[in-house]
């Protein structure tokens, strides 16, 4: 199923953020685009099984995503350098964008550069389990416990990719 990259797509006030935020970005020098929008569920399902039950990459963390809800978007940079190394550059946009009511994924999570979400979400409230199996919770829990992995919620996104390459592991053991 191929990506939706419409800002109409979008829900309505977000859109308003987005398409304020792409402007603002083009007058302060850096030009921006959409490169998805709008993700319907079963998309989403398919990137999910992708490096776990279909061949390929793990991409995603979750089938909870806010592009589902018409509430994220991925972008890239016009330019020679669609996803800069200079991470001052990321930080510039995350900051016009932040002033919009938009939150980036790398102040949230610490990953996805690329994607950026409207602001105040549930999904923020709750990033750290989606879609990872109750016993790798249950592991992650055990090993927080232990002190092997930190209970700071800047570190959840550590917990997650652990959970994730537990899941691989036992999928490889044939669980
Ligand atoms: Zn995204």
């Amino acid at each position: 199923m191929k990506q939706i990259r419409e800002i109409s797509a979008l829900e309505e006030n977000f859109r308003k953020k987005v398409s304020a935020w792409l402007e603002k970005c083009k007058n302060a020098g850096v030009e921006i685009f959409l490169t998805e929008t709008f993700r319907p569920q079963e998309r989403q399902n398919e990137l999910f099984a992708q490096g776990r039950t279909a061949p390929g990459k793990i991409v995603t963390w979750t089938k909870n995503s806010m592009h589902t809800k018409k509430l994220a978007v991925d972008i890239a940079f016009a330019g020679a350098e669609l996803y800069p190394r200079n991470h001052k550059k990321w930080e510039k946009i995350a900051e016009i964008g932040k002033d919009l009511g938009i939150d980036w994924s790398f102040d949230l999570f610490k990953v996805e550069k690329c994607h950026f979400q409207c602001d105040g979400s549930k999904f923020k409230e709750k990033p750290v389990f989606d879609g990872v199996p109750e016993w790798a919770q249950k592991s992650c829990q055990k090993m927080q416990d232990l002190k092997i992995i930190t209970k700071d919620f800047n570190d959840t996104m550590p917990t997650f990719r652990f959970a994730v390459i537990l899941d691989k592991f036992l999928d490889y053991l044939g669980k």
